[in-house]
């Protein structure tokens, strides 16, 4: 999933404007933030003991047939990205990926190969990482070789993500969200990517295009 330190973005991904309109954007940004600079801290580690992630620039396989749990944040800012970020051509491939996502297997975001939504995807896409050698095509290495699945720190990896991403959920205090981490509330309130239907979001999408082009004429370049 395209998850390897090479690739770790350890800047925020920041959107000013759009995240003084949604008040839930800053915080799933700021969950993604905190996941890649404390995955990354963690492969410092790791590196010195000689262990690295295979995953690399162009890997994809994982995306071929991806097992991708997603939260509710998380639907969010991807049908805010897709539909108010993402322009051109990507855009329109991204549409017609998720109109006919049923009838195809492999993410619906996975576009020439490359993640469509890389800055703010899944956190799943970017803590599963895969040791000793790159998956193959159609390949399931957690039945394959559990083994080489890197297990990611829970105190500061796992913790720290799951507090800031429980902002969203709006619970009463911190006592509630150690509540909530320690019980799993968000492992059982992930649903997979498959079982979502991708189509409302192209919907938006639709809306969104009209919406400009009522603002901007055709022709016009933007
Ligand atoms: S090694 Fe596996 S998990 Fe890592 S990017 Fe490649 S296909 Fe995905
Ligand atoms: S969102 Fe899809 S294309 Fe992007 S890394 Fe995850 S599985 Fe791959």
């Amino acid at each position: 999933m395209l998850g390897f330190a090479e690739n770790i973005m350890t800047t925020r991904y920041s959107s000013p404007q759009a995240e003084a309109q949604y008040s839930w954007l800053s915080g799933i940004l700021d969950t993604f933030y905190i996941s890649d600079t404390q995955v990354e801290a963690h492969l410092q580690k790791t590196a010195k003991k000689g262990i690295v992630p295979s995953c690399h620039r162009g890997c994809h396989a994982c995306c071929l047939k991806p097992t991708v749990p997603i939260t509710e944040p998380e639907l969010m800012v991807i049908s805010w990205y897709v539909s108010e970020v993402l322009l051109g051509e990507i855009r329109a491939q991204v549409k017609i990926r998720l109109i006919e996502h049923r009838s195809r297997l492999e993410c619906p975001f996975l576009v020439e190969r490359s993640c469509s939504i890389y800055p703010i995807r899944p956190l799943i896409c970017r803590q599963f990482l895969v040791k000793s050698k790159p998956c193959e095509v159609g390949e399931d290495v957690l039945e394959t070789r559990p083994q080489d699945v890197m297990s990611l720190p829970r105190e500061t990896v796992i913790r720290p993500v799951a507090m800031r991403l429980l902002d969203y959920y709006q619970l009463k205090s911190s006592t509630a969200k150690r509540k909530a981490f320690e019980s799993g509330f968000i492992g059982k309130s992930a649903r997979e990517m498959h079982l979502y239907d991708w189509t409302q979001i192209a919907t938006t999408m639709d809306h969104f295009d009209n919406m400009v082009q009522f603002i901007i004429p055709s022709g016009t370049e933007r």
